[in-house]
């Protein structure tokens, strides 16, 4: 499951934030959701449910 991070810590404040479906710069909350030790970046939990919805399902048909 997904978090909501607010714009303070250090592996984002040197750069802009683009939500990983939309491509939307996120001034100040994300919804962050880990995967490993990856992190993906979303505007909200709708972007996280196309994510889901959308990228996953493309991407498995690719393989
Ligand atoms: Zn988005």
């Amino acid at each position: 499951m997904g978090h909501w991070e607010e714009n303070t810590a250090k592996w984002y404040e040197q750069t802009m934030v683009y939500c990983n479906v939309c491509g939307r710069i996120i001034p100040k909350k994300f919804w962050i959701v880990e995967q490993g030790t990856q992190k993906l970046v979303f505007c909200n939990p709708d972007c996280e449910q196309l994510h889901r919805d959308y990228w996953l399902p493309a991407q498995n048909q690719n393989a």
